[in-house]
C-alpha cells in the first residue's frame, strides 16, 4: 500500500491510473477505523481495479464547539488496518494543504441537508460537501463508497453529484453493528462504560420502530412516541431529535406510505451519537 500524502501526487497516481484503463473505488472517512469502515474498504476492493481511501479529519464539517480537536486518531494503526484489507492508496492530506489561506469555495446541498442534523449542526454538511467535492477532483473516482450510518450525508452526497452532473457513482451500504446492536462509530470510544450500555436504547428504540413498521403503523406520531418512550427511560440519554422523515426527501412525515427513515441524535454525556433506520414497505 502506498501512502500519499500531497494533492499534486495523488493527482497524478489517478492521473495515470485512469490513462492505463483502470477503475478507481474511493472510500473517504476520517480514521480510526473500525468494521463499519472496513466493510465500505471490501466493497471498493470489489469494485474498482484500485482501492484508495483517504483519511482526513476534516476542520470544516465540525462546529466551533465540536469534537474536532480530540476526534480520535491513530495513523499507524489504521495504516495497517487498511494495507491488512487491501488498500492500494491511502490518501491523508494536509488540512493547510486542502484548506489554503485564500480557500473561499463551498458547495452547498439545499433542502436535504436542512432537516435532521442540519438543524443542530448547521455549517456540517456544507463541510462535508466541499471535502467530499475535493476529494472527487483529486483523487477522480469511478465508483465512491458510504456507509448508510450517516444518512444523511449519504443522501446530501447522491443529490449532490446529480445536481452537478458529476461522473462518480454513489454507493451505499448498511450499518455495520457491534454484537449486542450499538451502530459502530469512532465515537463510541468517548463512552464511559455506563454511557456504553445505555447508548444501547438507540438500536432498541429503532428496533422498536422497526417492529411497528412492520405490524403495519403509518402513524408517524405513534412511532415517535414509542420511540422517544425508550430513549427518555434512560437516564444518561438527552435527545437531540427524533424524525420519521421521507428516505428520499428527508422531509418528516405524519404518515407512513413510501420508503421512511426513521432518524436520531442523542447525546450520553458530551458525545453526540446518531442512528437510524431506514424502512422500504416494497
Ligand atoms: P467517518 O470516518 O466516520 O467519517 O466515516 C467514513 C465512512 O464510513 C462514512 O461513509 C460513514 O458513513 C461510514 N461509516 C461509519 N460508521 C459506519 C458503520 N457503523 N457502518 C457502515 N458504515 C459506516
Amino acid at each position: 500500500m502506498e501512502v500519499i500524502k500531497t494533492i499534486e501526487k495523488m493527482k497524478e497516481f489517478s492521473f495515470q491510473a485512469r490513462r492505463a484503463g483502470k477503475t478507481i473505488a474511493l472510500v473517504p472517512t476520517m480514521g480510526f477505523f473500525h468494521e463499519g469502515h472496513l466493510s465500505l474498504m471490501r466493497e471498493g476492493r470489489k469494485r474498482g481495479d484500485l482501492l484508495i481511501i483517504s483519511l482526513f479529519v476534516n476542520p470544516a464539517q465540525f462546529g466551533p464547539n465540536e469534537d474536532f480537536k480530540s476526534y480520535p486518531r491513530d495513523f499507524e494503526r489504521d495504516r495497517k488496518m487498511a494495507e491488512e484489507v487491501g488498500v492500494d492508496v491511502l490518501f491523508a492530506p494536509e488540512a493547510s494543504d486542502m484548506y489554503p489561506p485564500n480557500h473561499q469555495t463551498v458547495v452547498r446541498v439545499e433542502k436535504v441537508t436542512q432537516n435532521l442534523c442540519g438543524r443542530s449542526r448547521p455549517t456540517h454538511f456544507q463541510g462535508v460537501t466541499t471535502v467530499v467535492m475535493m476529494l472527487f477532483e483529486i483523487v477522480m473516482p469511478h465508483v465512491a463508497i458510504f456507509g448508510e450510518k450517516d444518512y444523511q450525508q449519504l443522501v446530501t452526497i447522491q443529490q449532490m453529484t446529480r445536481d452537478l452532473h458529476m461522473s462518480v457513482e454513489v454507493v451505499g451500504l448498511p450499518t455495520v453493528r457491534e454484537a449486542d446492536g450499538l451502530a459502530m462509530s469512532s465515537r463510541n470510544t468517548y463512552l464511559m462504560p455506563e454511557e456504553r450500555k445505555a447508548a444501547l436504547s438507540l438500536y432498541r428504540s429503532l428496533q422498536k420502530a422497526k417492529e411497528l413498521l412492520q405490524k403495519g403503523e403509518r402513524k408517524a406520531d405513534r412511532i415517535l412516541q414509542e420511540v422517544k418512550g425508550i430513549l427518555q427511560s434512560e437516564p444518561l440519554v438527552k435527545i437531540d431529535y427524533v424524525q420519521v422523515c421521507d428516505a428520499h426527501t428527508l422531509q418528516d412525515v405524519d404518515r407512513i406510505e413510501g420508503d421512511v427513515a426513521v432518524a436520531l441524535a442523542a447525546y450520553l454525556g458530551k458525545t453526540r451519537l446518531i442512528d437510524n433506520l431506514v424502512y422500504r414497505p416494497l
